[in-house]
């Protein structure tokens, strides 16, 4: 143990999609700020977004049509303000992002603009059909060349380092360096959780594999609570191949005549909804899900082989291509398809400045829950959310007053064995804490599924601190712990919700109640059952 001045940041940003990227541009200016990547700079949620970024851009839209709409998306469950809040500061965050140079796609003299569920006017200002490439490129060469900003690589944030005499305040972020095999504590006066969701908490998601919920697991351990973690949102159609795992086959598919149908050939969609194969994507993702159920086969079918091939070859060429290497002519062919988680819609409870409980730690993107979505997110509003909540964390950073912490005790560890030689063992509870949620805490719920899993999560989540007590962590132990302990307080808060609200359907309670309220959930309230294993690390 050894005491040390402090470190050369002032914030220490986790996670390098555009949320922590945007808040570290913003602090730059006026402050040394380290930002971490668990993996490698491409690693996150950001770059694979594709439609766009949701704005009142057009003269003839409006802020009050903005908020109306993810309103109702929402369910009626979202907070007001947020909404305004981001609804308002929505075209500044995209001028900003003009200005530094992202090439959003023009119509003429004009950016054009696209208009996707949910939204009664064309909002939704894109690069082509990789918005989230062509913004997280320009945010990342600008990072990378500021001269106050350092990127670090392999690091693993696990932990908050609390102040020992204020348990309000942290005073660093303990995190496992793969590039010097150290578990390190990198103080600083303030933390930026921007870690990204955690749909890889189920056995398909459309997301890149970092999604584990790391920054939600943090946080809970730090004492900060979580909010509304029942609103998962799944993509209906998503490819059900070995080769490409949730690939994502987009609505435009269905919009253009593809019909779902199911093992035996029928269209299960008839009797759905009046709308069919275009009903609205929860409605589409429920009945898939039944289907697979009812059918005890894997996956349904999408069918747009009945159009003239060249037509499907000319508006789907990129899909057609993908399909091809799995084997796979759209044109001669149902496709094998499944619901996939896409998005998580609860998470680190915020204030409008991505305040957390704590005094000096903030959550932005999608690892917070600011109340913008409610029970549904409204397509492109999240990385509207990363941006002006970045901004606003940022803002209010700089305008705090730097803790006073003198001296600071710090215990540095050679990580000596990074090796995973349990991975089979890691492996096979991540599959069955997957398997449980996609099964009992997905699309389709119910009370007794819910206290199965609760049951069944509690059990994992013991067996992996169980583990830790007599192995070195490592980075994919710690991911498991995260997504398992994410789990269980999803599941948690799932069976407090005896209603149906957006994302949320339960067979027991199939109605919206009389009561709006945020599901609110922290580790202490659950500290006399999860001391023994949530808490040991
Ligand atoms: C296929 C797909 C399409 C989408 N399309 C759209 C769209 O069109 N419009 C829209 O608005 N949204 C879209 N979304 C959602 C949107 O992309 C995400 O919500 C958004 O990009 C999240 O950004 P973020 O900065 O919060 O997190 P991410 O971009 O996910 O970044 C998280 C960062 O945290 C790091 N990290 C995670 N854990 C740790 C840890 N323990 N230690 C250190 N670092 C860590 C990761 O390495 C990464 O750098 C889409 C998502 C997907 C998957």
């Amino acid at each position: 143990m050894k005491k040390e001045p402090f470190s050369p940041f002032d914030t220490v940003v986790i996670g390098s999609g555009a949320a922590g990227l945007t808040a570290a541009l913003g602090l730059a200016a006026h402050q040394k700020v380290c930002v971490l990547q668990k993996e490698s700079a491409q690693h996150g949620a950001t770059p694979y977004a594709q439609g766009g970024i949701a704005a009142v851009l057009d003269s003839e839209d409006s802020t009050e049509k903005h908020v109306a709409d993810t309103t109702q998306a929402g369910a009626f469950l979202c907070e007001s303000e947020a909404v305004y809040f981001a609804a308002s500061k929505g075209p500044d965050a995209v001028k900003w992002l003009i200005d530094l140079g992202v090439p959003f796609t023009r119509a003429g003299e004009q950016f054009h603009l696209t208009q996707e569920g949910g939204h009664s006017h064309r909002r939704i200002i894109h690069a082509d059909d990789a918005t989230g490439s062509a913004v997280h490129k320009v945010l990342l060469e600008k990072a990378q060349t500021h001269p106050n900003i350092t990127l670090m690589q392999k690091c693993l944030a696990f932990d908050l380092e609390k102040d020992p005499n204020d348990p309000k305040r942290v005073v660093g972020v303990r995190v496992l360096n793969e590039v010097n095999q150290q578990v390190e504590v990198l103080l600083c006066h303030a933390v930026i959780i921007a870690t990204g969701g955690a749909s890889h908490v189920y056995q398909y998601s459309t997301n890149p594999g970092h999604a584990t919920g790391d920054g939600m697991a943090i946080a809970a351990k730090a004492g900060c609570s979580l909010m509304n973690l029942e609103f998962n949102q799944f993509h209906p159609t998503t490819l059900f191949h070995q080769k490409a795992r949730s690939y994502l086959l987009t609505e435009a598919i269905r919009g253009e005549g593809g019909v779902l149908k199911n093992i035996h050939g029928k269209r299960f969609m008839e009797g759905v909804h009046p709308q069919l194969e275009l009903a609205p994507r929860d409605i589409v993702a429920r009945a898939i899900h039944l289907e697979i159920k009812k059918t005890q086969h894997p996956c349904v079918y999408l069918d747009i082989s009945h159009k003239d091939p060249k037509f499907v070859q000319k508006h789907f060429p990129t899909i057609y291509e993908t399909l091809l290497n799995c084997d796979l002519d759209l044109t001669r062919e149902a496709i094998p398809v499944v619901p996939a988680a896409h998005y998580t819609c609860g998470g680190i409870r915020v204030d409008l400045d991505g305040r957390t409980d704590l005094v000096n730690v903030y959550a932005i993107g999608e690892v917070a829950c600011t109340g913008l979505h409610g029970a549904n997110r409204m397509a492109s509003n999240s990385l509207l959310e990363c941006l002006v909540f970045a901004k606003a964390a940022s803002e209010a950073i700089l305008k705090s007053v730097p803790p006073d912490f003198g001296e600071i005790c710090v215990q540095n560890e050679k990580q000596s064995d990074l090796q995973d030689e349990d991975l089979p063992f890691l492996n096979a509870l991540k599959s069955r804490v997957q398997s449980v949620m996609w099964n009992e805490v997905g699309i389709v719920r119910n009370n007794a599924g819910l206290s199965l899993a609760v049951l069944a999560l509690e059990n994992e989540l013991a067996a992996i601190a169980d583990y830790h007590k007599h192995h070195i962590r490592s980075a994919r132990s710690i991911e498991v712990e995260n997504l398992s302990l994410v789990s269980l307080l999803m599941a948690k808060s799932a069976m407090e919700r005896k209603e149906s609200r957006g994302l949320h359907f339960n067979e027991d309670h199939p109605e919206l109640g009389e009561v709006k309220f945020h599901s609110v959930v922290t580790l202490k309230g659950m500290r006399a059952e999860y001391d023994e294993v949530a808490l040991k690390l």
